[in-house]
């Protein structure tokens, strides 16, 4: 590995890593800040790498802090390269269409705004038929793009989506606004809860693994790199 320092805070950091068997040169901000103590690595989810350090931290101290931690970086970031090669693989075998609830369908001009509208009346019908079936209401359907997250459900009875969730199959979309839904009753996940999920949503458990193994997929749009 060598580390290299360019300008004033940017660094640059040429990382080989035997566990990934292959060179990955990447570009790490480097920011000093007054008011910390520790040092903070971050990874975000477009792959950009900041390490944020206290004021006085010397040139040789940041250094060392990318030497020791510079296969972790380049791990998680030859991980997120492999879940984009999937999603890109699994576009380029459905091209030039997107996924619908699991259809496959001509792509609109505008993919967010179409998706955005799309996943509001899918999850407003949803969560009306799921609500009356359980018994419960909710304030409102609020479409956002949370980075780690599908959907949440507030204290006031507002049922948040990422409109990602519109690009899985329908079971799985289904699942989704079952357990939001499901919080409206139930605002923890003990058993009473999943009984109630299950109700609504028998193949749950399906849609959980699906989630867990294709989730990355949705994250990703139609992809433009060659494979
Ligand atoms: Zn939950």
């Amino acid at each position: 590995m060598a580390v290299g320092s360019r300008s004033a805070n940017t660094v640059r950091l040429l990382v080989y890593t035997k566990a990934i068997k292959h060179t990955i040169i990447f570009m790490i901000t480097v920011q000093k800040r007054p008011k910390i103590k520790r040092w903070r690595l971050r990874i975000d989810s477009s792959a950009a790498v900041t390490l944020t350090v206290p004021l006085r931290t010397s040139q040789s101290t940041i250094e060392s802090i990318l030497r020791k931690h510079g296969s972790w970086i380049a791990q998680h970031i030859a991980r997120r390269q492999a879940d984009e090669e999937k999603a890109a693989e699994i576009y380029a075998d459905h091209a030039p269409l997107i996924p619908l609830l699991g259809d496959w369908i001509e792509p609109p001009k505008e993919l967010h705004s179409f998706y955005r509208r799309e996943a509001r009346s899918y999850f407003l019908a949803e969560c009306a038929a799921i609500a009356a079936k359980i018994g419960v209401s909710f304030a409102k359907v609020r479409i956002g793009d949370p980075r780690s997250r599908y959907g949440s459900c507030s204290s006031k009875g507002t049922l948040s989506f990422s409109f990602r969730v519109i690009k899985a199959p329908r079971f799985v979309a289904h699942y989704i606004a079952a357990h939001e839904c499901s919080h409206l009753k139930f605002m923890h996940h003990r058993a009473e809860f999943w009984e109630c999920v299950r109700l609504i949503a028998p193949e749950y458990k399906a849609a959980e693994a699906w989630l867990k193994q294709n989730g990355n997929f949705l994250r990703f749009d139609q992809c433009t790199r060659s494979i």
